[in-house]
């Protein structure tokens, strides 16, 4: 069995503590790594290490920061099978996925804002005859990076990249349900030379070392990707503390989809966007709102593709589906079937755990489910499953599937499916989400704004949007 380790200093680290915790396989069931166990001694350790490395990173010319991280990008793809297996194997995921998607993406971001780290610059404002005012963007300090479960390097790296962009340290927690290609992240960016200190990754528990993380009065900032429950527990230990939070949260996204919309495009977009990753993707849609006269039509064909998904062992290619996460979420998302049930939902399809005979007949398999028949009022429609569970709906006219699409406490994204360019722009301006999609999903531009509104979170990320976060301006006004 596989013993992950802390990488603090530029070191392989175990726990001082010594304990450590069962890392699952979710196809199988069964335990096949274990990771530290940290506490906040651990996480003091990767503090005074980041302290230290700070100076020199931060004062290191951008194009020798950018070189290196640009090492750490074709490291990462250069492991890409290795990477995807590994993460297959942690999350449950579709090893084609976590090729196409996932290790891609972790190799992205550091190429992405290795180069944007050559464009930070400063800006001058003059007042002739007067004075010079000059606005310099400092790094921060040492920030702390937590991530979830759900897209496990490709999350980590959204946040650690960007920071060591900015020429901030870095002490960072990947979800401890996925702890083991951070571990290896770790084992790269020594390869690459990235400097001891600048990235140190403690594994543990949220209210361990996550809640350690927060609470340390040497961190300056925190950007965190998680649930909201959690996200407003971060906020409780910070905002006394007046330090800089970014909070990307929960979602509960509608897919719109109209009469005029390219009917086939329109069913395999929402195919995928409900049930991409067994549907825990912050961004999958869970509720769609379908316009009254294609309402069956459309239900049906939907109903005949998702019946034709593959779910099965993530190894294998054809697999659409893979296991999800843990016990624990597969437990979850079957109450919320049951209260579906309970709620008045008709199951369409799905509905059940699913046994995959074979290697994997003890895994978490869940078919991707299709309800119908709930009010928009009730717990399914208003509260984050994170699963392949999906609640259709009609509707009469865009005043009502606004109505409808607007009628939770989430904001992260949404969709919409029309051929007509005026209502597509109606319907994104009065949209509460801070990322709408027309005729397509999950096309991402780095270069965007990322971010929920209302209980998704606070603060957005992406672009220059999250080397912003990661700085803090500081104007010089000379007189002349
Ligand atoms: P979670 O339970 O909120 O955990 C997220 C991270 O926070 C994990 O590393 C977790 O550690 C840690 N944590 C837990 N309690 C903490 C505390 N008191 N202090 C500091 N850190 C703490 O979320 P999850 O179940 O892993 O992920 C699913 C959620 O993430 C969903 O709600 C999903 O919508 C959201 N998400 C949002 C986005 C976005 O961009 N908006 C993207 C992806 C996912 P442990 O793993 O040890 O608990």
């Amino acid at each position: 069995m596989e013993i992950l380790t802390n990488y603090i200093d530029g070191q392989q680290a175990s726990p001082l503590g010594g304990a450590y915790i069962d890392v699952f396989e979710p196809a199988t069931g069964q335990v096949y790594a274990q990771a530290p166990r940290s506490q906040a001694d651990d996480v003091e350790a990767a503090y005074q290490a980041a302290r230290r490395a700070f100076p020199a990173w931060s004062q290191m010319p951008a194009a020798q920061r950018s070189d290196i991280m640009l090492r750490v990008a074709a490291l990462i793809d250069n492991h890409l099978d290795e990477l995807a297996a590994a993460e297959s194997r942690d999350n449950g995921k579709p090893v084609g996925l976590a090729r196409r998607m996932d290790i891609p993406r972790g190799a992205a971001n550091f190429s992405y804002y290795a180069t944007a780290a050559l464009h930070i610059h400063d800006e001058a404002f003059g007042l002739p005859g007067q004075a010079l005012s000059y606005t310099t963007h400092k790094p921060l300090g040492v920030v702390g990076c937590i991530s979830p479960w759900n897209l496990p390097l490709y999350l980590f790296t959204w946040k650690i990249a960007p920071a060591l962009a900015a020429g901030c340290t870095v002490v960072a927690k990947p979800s401890e349900i996925t702890p083991y290609t951070a571990w290896r992240l770790g084992q790269l960016c020594a390869e690459a030379g990235l400097p001891p200190g600048v990235l140190n990754i403690v594994h543990g528990l949220g209210p361990e070392v996550g809640q350690a993380i927060v609470e340390h009065p040497g961190i300056k900032a925190i950007s965190f990707t998680g649930g909201s429950a959690t996200g407003r527990v971060l906020a409780q230990t910070a905002a006394p503390m007046l330090k800089k939070l970014s909070l990307e949260l929960g979602g509960k996204n509608p897919a719109l989809v109209f009469a005029d919309a390219d009917f086939h495009a329109a069913v395999e977009g929402v195919v995928r966007s409900s049930f991409t990753n067994q549907g825990q993707i912050c961004l999958c849609s869970s509720r769609l709102y379908i316009e009254r006269p294609i309402y069956d039509q459309f239900r049906d064909a939907l109903v005949a593709q998702v019946d034709a998904l593959k779910v099965g062992d993530p190894n294998d290619l054809s697999s659409n589906l893979g296991a999800v996460v843990s016990q624990a979420h597969f437990d979850k998302i079957l109450s919320y079937i049951q209260l579906a049930q309970h709620e008045g939902a008709n199951v369409l399809c799905g509905g059940q755990a699913l046994q995959i005979p074979g290697r994997c007949a003890n895994g978490w398999f869940v078919a991707p489910t299709l309800l119908e028949g709930l009010p928009i009022g009730c717990r399914t429609n208003q509260e984050e499953i994170f699963g392949p569970v999906v609640s259709l709906q009609p509707f009469d006219n865009e005043e009502e599937a606004l109505a409808l699409a607007n009628g939770v406490d989430y904001g992260l994204s949404a969709t919409v499916w029309t051929d007509n360019l005026r209502r597509a722009h109606r319907m994104a301006q009065a949209l509460e989400a801070g990322l709408v999609w027309v005729n397509t999903w999950l096309l991402r531009d780095l270069r965007t704004p990322f971010g929920g509104m209302k209980q998704s979170g606070i603060g957005r990320e992406g672009g220059t949007e999250a080397i912003r976060f990661f700085t803090e301006p500081k104007t010089i006004c000379i007189s002349e």
